[in-house]
């Protein structure tokens, strides 16, 4: 489930851990950041399954009693600290999920492990009290601290503990991971590598979003009719559309379709198009319109993703960009 296989691309950083591990040289805090959904959590987690390992340090076989509870997240020498009242981490999530468990030796394996996530938000009350844990931890302790923007941190903290920066991956490796690891379709999975700019994280949670696949359909069929479609049935598919108010895809969607008809218009090169799954169609509304009219019809979608963004009425502003499109 959690091994070193699993995790593509970043070799450089594996290599390191693997090395502090096989040298005894293993660190008490590690700071692992990068963007939402790069895999620094996969990494952490990878690297926590090894240091527990009863099948010897840095093996992560998935097969011994440590192993086996890590995968069920049961294992009892692991720990995930987590917010518990507001979004960030504050004093006494440090005190209750850290401090008053760290003194306490290990209950069975080799070490006893942290896994902070979000940890760049916690408070500076919070750095400052988890600062003196990490001054003096105990020999047994290892903290993998999770982040997004790792310069938050109090450079008190940051020196005490080792960085690694976690590199988005290129679009052909999560192509390749989606179609291998997931059995994706090749097509599918070069959409999602590309929709999810070399996010491993958000292609897969796109690819199992069971919404996201039925409206990506619904909503591309109708941008594909709009142009056959007369004004008043047109305004009625904003209200249509008013179920996925709450999906944030929606309108990506919408520009991403615009995006593709735009390249295959200026390009001619199916090479340039994000969505193979529907080259055919996007030529073919290629041809319908032009140049002027796309960048019309982008700019359009833009408009009414920031005026959703400020809490725009939904079905009017839909309305609006799809009057607009209709027009460009
Ligand atoms: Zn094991």
């Amino acid at each position: 489930m959690y091994g070193f296989d699993e995790i593509i691309g970043n070799g450089q950083i594996i290599k390191n851990l693997k090395s502090a591990m096989h040298n005894s040289r293993v660190s008490h805090a590690y700071i692992l950041s990068g963007q939402e959904g790069s895999g620094k959590k996969l990494i952490a987690k990878v690297f926590a399954k090894a240091l527990e390992c009863e099948n010897g340090i840095g093996s992560a076989c998935g097969k011994c009693s440590s192993c086996k509870t890590f995968d069920s997240d049961n294992n009892p020498d692991v720990f995930y600290v987590k917010p518990t009242k507001t979004k960030a981490l504050g004093a006494d999530d440090i005190r209750e999920q850290v401090l008053k468990r760290v003194d306490i030796k290990q209950y069975k394996y080799r070490y006893k492990i942290f896994i902070i996530e979000n940890a760049d938000k916690m408070t500076v009350a919070a750095q400052n009290v988890f600062l003196k844990t990490l001054e003096e931890p105990p020999r047994y302790a290892v903290f993998l601290l999770l982040a997004e923007n790792p310069e938050l941190f109090l450079p008190t903290v940051l020196s005490r503990c080792v960085s690694f920066k976690i590199r988005p991956l290129g679009s052909e490796q999560v192509e390749e991971y989606m179609v291998k690891n997931k059995g994706v379709l090749r097509e599918e999975a070069s959409f999602l590598a590309e929709y999810a700019s070399g996010s491993i994280g958000r292609a897969i949670k796109l690819s199992e979003d069971e919404e996201f696949g039925t409206m990506r359909e619904d909503i591309t069929n109708r941008l594909f009719a709009l142009r056959d479609t007369d004004l008043a049935t047109a305004l009625m598919w904003a209200k249509e559309m008013e179920k996925y108010k709450e999906n944030p895809e929606m309108l990506d969607i919408v520009y991403m379709w615009y995006r593709d008809v735009l390249a295959a218009k200026k390009l001619e090169d199916e090479k340039y198009i994000i969505q193979k799954d529907k080259l055919q169609r996007i030529f073919a509304q290629a041809k319908k319109e032009t140049l002027i009219g796309l960048s019309k019809t982008l700019s359009a979608v833009w408009q009414a993703k920031r005026q959703l963004w400020q809490n725009g009425n939904f079905v009017l502003t839909i309305e609006i960009m799809l009057m607009k499109i209709k027009e460009s």
